[in-house]
């Protein structure tokens, strides 16, 4: 039958997918924190905030309604995932999740990260991205044609953590400028320091490392933030910086980046933050921490008003929820 002949099953004048908003984000892939001005931030904090009101009052909305999103984790991920999963679903969008089984996928039969993004980008709108090499998002967005996000390049990056981390240094304390903020735990291997550090050097804090000799922030990481005029400190013992931090920016061990487990073995207890240690911090910070916790702070100090941790987890959707509609030019 001849196209002609048949009834259209659309009115296709409207074109709903034109861009709404043309911000600096519009189909920009997400790869480093080093993309984001000053300015940026604000933007998507003010935005990140209206989407946590429209949660609140609303549940869903239909800004992301036509769109879809693929969530590809080749490591594995409880909050990233998930998180940016329910940001498209309040939005009204939709995903197809290649979370936990990314096994049966034909990355399995040997597929290269390359044609999974050139495969998966004829289904979607936008690629979330997590996987354990270095620059693996840079190369996905490199052939890709819809936008890469970032959500975790092995030890490299993790900018969408820092922007909720930052943000909810911002909500929690009202500003980020004038603070101490020390940073605990693996410092070598921790991909959300490495960007909430880089983050951070945009604006006038006082930096302090704790973490065991191996595990330290590496040196070109600090040595930007020297260059840059940061006040920066190290230190191995947490009991040196817990009376003046204004965050305590709690990490993990990585066991997952040793190649020596032996190695692991002896950093794997370096410290644990505990009820007694909180009763010299001050009455004012808080504690945050990336999540997942294997023992670094106490469950105790989950009912302390100071610990962040699970409110720092809610502001991840938010903030996922407005980078979203900004990269797919609805916000
Ligand atoms: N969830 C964070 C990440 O993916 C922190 C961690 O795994 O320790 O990097």
């Amino acid at each position: 039958m001849s196209k002609q002949t048949l009834a259209p099953l659309f009115k296709l004048e409207e074109n709903k997918r034109e861009p709404k908003v043309i911000n600096g984000f519009y189909q920009k892939d997400i790869i480093s924190v080093n993309q984001f001005t000053k300015d940026d931030l604000a933007y998507i904090f003010a935005r990140a905030d209206e989407m946590a009101e429209m949660a609140q009052r609303w549940g869903t909305c239909d800004l992301l309604k036509g769109y879809t999103l693929a969530c590809v984790f080749y490591e594995p991920s409880t909050r990233t995932s998930s998180s940016f999963i329910a940001a498209m679903e309040r939005l009204g969008g939709k995903v197809i999740p290649i979370t936990e089984g990314i096994q049966y996928s034909s990355v399995s039969k040997g597929e290269s990260l390359i044609d999974n993004m050139l495969t998966l980008e004829q289904y979607c709108d936008v690629i979330v991205l997590r996987h354990p090499e270095i620059g693996s998002s840079a190369s996905a967005a490199k052939y890709a044609h819809v936008p890469i996000i970032n959500a975790g390049d092995g030890a490299g990056e993790h900018p969408t953590q820092a922007l909720l981390d930052l943000y909810t240094i911002q909500s929690e304390l009202g500003k980020v400028d004038g603070l101490k903020i020390s940073m605990i735990g693996d410092l070598r291997y921790g991909r959300t320091v490495h960007s909430l550090t880089k983050l951070l050097a945009q604006y006038d804090v006082s930096l302090r490392f704790v973490s065991p000799d191996t595990l330290r922030l590496p040196l070109d990481l600090m040595n930007d933030l020297i260059d840059r005029g940061i006040n920066v400190r190290e230190t191995s013992r947490v009991s040196d910086v817990i009376e003046n931090a204004d965050v305590l920016y709690v990490t993990r061990i990585q066991k997952e980046r040793f190649t020596d487990l032996l190695q692991y073995e002896e950093v794997k207890d370096f410290f644990e933050i505990t009820p007694e240690l909180m009763t010299r911090a001050k009455e004012k910070m808080i504690v945050m921490h990336p999540l997942p916790r294997v023992g670094e702070i106490h469950y105790k100090i989950d009912r302390d008003p100071r610990a962040a941790y699970f409110r720092q987890v809610q502001n991840g959707m938010f903030i996922r929820m407005a980078l979203l509609a900004a990269v797919l030019g609805q916000a």
